[in-house]
């Protein structure tokens, strides 16, 4: 058995799925030209072969632009300079065919990579991709396909990547990742997902074998590999208790979110693309909290043109039916990277290029989304804020640039709402303590505990070495909360908080208590925290936030908490 973190509730029995890339060792070989020509042929003829056959299967859930990729992909195995270089090399040189395969790649990738044009530069990992299929067929490895799997599975990865979760089908039953926290982007990708994950599971990679049964516990963050009868019966039967207990939530789904003494609050969902819409309204979700927008971004492979935005955005808002969505704008950098954009070479990319601070740097990139978003207001209610602000000077430099494009669609013709809200997240721990002047200048803000937590312990929140250092209730996170509503609520703004924390059931009755106004979550966790809170009485709450906020360790706070709620 191996301890994770639990990243995303559930229970799940099946057959391990090991992705794991297969490691081309490439060796100089004298050969006869004839033989290697013919490997190299067929190699060349598995490998489109296999290019067709995931975008076959791609194809029942991506839409044509994101088949692009494929197609970019058959082209560059069917290019007839590529296969004339590398035949050449094997007739001249006599060399082996994975060898001039290789060759003939890294001289390519270095000619693509060093073009001072975006599109040439970007087509250098397609030549990567493909070449590296066709150096892996011609070695006989096989190369791990998340989309091909078609029996009952668990995966069990060092991490997965947004693209990766983007391609897990039906079968895969949950996943298992060796590195990894709470709030790493593959654990929240699991929540939208609603599939059981643990995360941070070191090990997992040495023990468990492709095929093995495994148990997925990501109730308690344990995975038992090759259990015996007993235990999978044991097993079965918490996973059924498991799935009963959701069901019996379902009751609260069109419930108000009122505490007991007639305190509203909104509980919302946070989504990563118009396909988690549905889970949040499924889960009872009164608006959409947090639109990580980065995803639109990371599953493509060019910046998303003004168009391509406008749509997903037009689709978000229309299929919330005028209930609130809050867009955040594009926060990539840290552990989210895109596969088209070079990022600069630092020590410490969470503290870096990332996020607003890019975004007011590249303002081409920013100005698109913005009209983007301006020109989709007009179909529900839109809320628009800007990630990682650290300075009113950002904000402000941020907030100028939104009016000069509404201002700009308006002369176009263009329609545009005119009750969009522009705020911003408070997850950096300067915000948090400057929230009341931010608060004279932002219509909102959304406090992005993940952010704020890694910052304020200096924490890693990839880092399964520190993870005890997320404490979300800490009493000095609690007191960065507290500053925060309170900065807002003076200036009549509303306060919002879209990290894990929010859906947090023990810290439910302290951010009703500190008069959060809206707790945005992953979908799955909605029910849960209506349960909580129209079980609470506001005003009890506020006490013990209060007397929560005096103490000095989370585990004090947390013993606090559950002394009074699990009475
Ligand atoms: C956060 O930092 O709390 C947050 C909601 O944003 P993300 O997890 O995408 O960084
Ligand atoms: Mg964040």
């Amino acid at each position: 058995m191996l301890k994770g973190i639990a990243a995303s509730s559930g229970v799940a029995i099946a057959k391990v799925y090991k992705l794991e890339q297969p490691v081309v060792e490439i060796v100089k070989k004298e050969a006869n030209p004839v033989v290697e020509v013919q490997r190299f042929n067929d190699a060349l003829e598995k490998t489109k072969s296999d290019i067709t056959r995931i975008k076959e299967i791609a194809a029942q859930r991506l839409s044509e632009e994101e088949l692009a990729v494929f197609d970019a992909h058959l082209m560059m195995a069917s290019d007839p300079d590529l296969a004339s270089q590398i035949v050449g090399m094997i007739e001249n040189d006599k060399v082996n065919a994975d060898y001039a395969t290789d060759t003939v790649a890294t001289s390519m990738i270095a000619i693509f990579e060093s073009m001072d044009n975006d599109y040439m530069r970007e087509r250098a990992a397609d030549i990567k991709d493909v070449t590296f299929r066709l150096k892996c067929n011609l070695l006989g490895l096989m190369i791990p396909d998340l989309s091909l799997i078609n029996e009952d599975s668990v995966v069990v990865a060092y991490d997965l990547t947004p693209s990766d979760t983007a391609q897990l089908n039906t079968f895969a039953k949950g996943f298992a990742t060796a590195i990894g926290g709470r709030t790493s982007h593959s654990a929240i990708m699991a929540r939208s997902l609603e599939i059981p994950a643990v995360v941070g599971c070191a090990g997992i990679l040495e023990a468990a074998k492709h095929g093995d049964t495994v148990i997925l516990d990501a109730l308690e963050g344990e995975v038992i590999l090759n259990p015996d009868d007993a235990l999978i019966q044991k097993y079965e039967a918490k996973a059924k208790a498991y799935v009963e207990e959701k069901e019996a939530l379902k009751v609260l789904k069109t419930a108000k979110s009122i505490s007991t003494d007639g305190h509203q609050v909104e509980l919302a969902g946070n989504i990563g693309g118009v396909k988690d819409v549905e889970g949040v309204l499924n889960n009872g979700g009164e608006g959409v909290g947090l639109f990580r927008t980065e995803f639109l971004y990371m599953n493509a492979d060019h910046f998303p043109t003004e168009d391509e935005q406008f749509e997903a955005y037009k689709e978000v808002l229309t299929n919330m039916g005028g209930r609130k969505v809050v867009v955040r704008t594009l926060d990539i950098g840290g552990d989210k990277k895109l596969s088209y954009f070079q990022f600069p070479e630092e020590m410490n990319p969470f503290l870096g290029y990332r996020a607003i601070r890019l975004c007011l740097d590249r303002t081409d990139i920013f100005r698109t989304q913005l009209r983007a978003l301006i020109r989709a207001s007009v179909f529900g209610k839109l809320c628009i804020m800007f990630p990682m602000i650290a300075t009113v000077k950002e904000f402000r430099d941020a907030k100028a640039i939104f009016n000069e494009e509404k201002a700009n669609l308006i002369k176009e013709g263009v329609k545009v709402a005119d009750n969009i809200e522009v705020g911003m997240m408070v997850e950096i721990p300067a915000a948090a303590v400057n929230a009341d002047n931010f608060a004279k200048e932002a219509d909102f803000f959304s406090i992005g505990t993940n952010d704020l937590i890694q910052y304020t312990m200096a924490a890693d929140r990839m880092s399964e070495h520190v993870s005890y250092l997320y404490q979300p209730y800490n009493p000095s996170i609690l007191r960065l909360v507290k500053a925060t509503i309170d900065g807002a609520h003076k200036e009549g703004k509303w306060a919002g908080m879209c990290g894990e924390m929010a859906g947090e059931p023990y810290a439910v009755p302290l951010l009703l208590g500190l008069g959060l106004d809206e707790f945005s979550m992953s979908a799955t966790s909605i029910l849960k925290a209506r349960k909580m809170v129209t079980s609470l009485n506001k005003a009890d709450c506020a006490k013990l936030a209060e007397e929560a906020i005096q103490l000095s360790t989370a585990e004090e706070v947390l013993a606090l908490v559950k002394s009074k709620v699990d009475k």
